[in-house]
């Protein structure tokens, strides 16, 4: 991955799982880091995995006045923003559609679609400027269905169009705008792992042709070159990283 060297990147959700594992790649890169997360503990553990030196604050997406006091002060401390890199999110929990909750709604809608919105608006003039790009996080749900999510499958469909519309609209800006879509990963709160049974991996592996899930680092690396020079063409795509999922 090269071109990343010195590019300030902003990552939402950096306090675990994918998020964490992409500050450290891009730490690893020579990138300089606004990690944020709404966890004040992940942020410390993130900072302290990235060696120390990077701007780390918390930040709640879904609250978009502070998606935008955020951003300014970012900008204000590292003098400008080239990247983001959309992964806050929560991971779904089964239910049948007749026990979802309008809380349950509005938070997932809040947080994994609107909160991309938000993050996106506030930093869109900065990443103008700096002819930048932004990777935002979908899911294997988000280009096929699964019974029980379909909240999480609404917001993850959503951000590809969302994405798609907003590589046609910045494109012409010299602005990319590119999706990953991951299967299963091994993070605490995919629903096999917050599950914590065996079986329950067991059966995501069984779901898999490659007999395993992901890593954050396996998704880390895709999001890495997506925002590098090796992939200076590709605006708009949705890259899949599930290992082929049956
Ligand atoms: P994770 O380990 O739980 O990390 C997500 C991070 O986002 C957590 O630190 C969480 O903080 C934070 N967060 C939650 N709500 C937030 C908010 N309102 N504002 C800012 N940060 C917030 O999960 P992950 O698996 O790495 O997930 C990262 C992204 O990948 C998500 O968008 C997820 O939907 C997507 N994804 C994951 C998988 C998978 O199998 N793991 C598959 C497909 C897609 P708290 O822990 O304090 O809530």
């Amino acid at each position: 991955m090269t071109g990343l060297s010195g590019k300030v990147v902003l990552l939402t959700g950096a306090g675990s799982g994918i998020g964490r594992a992409t500050a450290i790649k891009l730490h690893g890169l020579g990138a300089t880091l606004a990690i944020t997360d709404v966890s004040q503990e992940g942020i410390s553990q993130t900072l302290e995995l990235c060696g120390g030196k990077h701007y780390a604050q918390t930040l709640d997406v879904s609250k978009q006045q502070d998606v935008e006091n955020r951003v300014a002060e970012i900008v204000a401390s590292l003098g400008r923003i080239d990247h983001v890199f959309n992964c806050a999110g929560i991971n779904p929990t089964a239910f049948p559609l007749t026990d979802v909750s309008e809380e349950y709604y509005d938070k997932l809608m809040a947080v994994n679609l609107k909160g991309v919105f938000s993050v996106t608006k506030a930093t869109m003039p900065h990443v103008t400027t700096s002819r930048g790009s932004y990777v935002n996080v979908s899911s294997i749900l988000g280009v096929r269905a699964g019974a029980e999510y379909a909240i999480y499958c609404a917001t993850k469909w959503g951000v590809i169009g969302f994405s798609k519309a907003m590589a046609l609209e910045l494109g012409p800006k010299g602005v990319r705008v590119n999706v990953v879509a991951p299967g299963y990963i091994t993070t605490p709160t995919n629903a096999g792992v917050a599950k914590g049974t065996d079986d329950a991996i067991k059966e995501m592996e069984r779901a898999n042709s490659l007999g395993r899930m992901g890593t954050p680092e396996e998704i880390a690396a895709v999001v890495a070159f997506l925002m590098g020079d090796e992939a200076k063409y590709m605006n708009g795509s949705v890259v899949e990283v599930d290992g082929m999922m049956k």
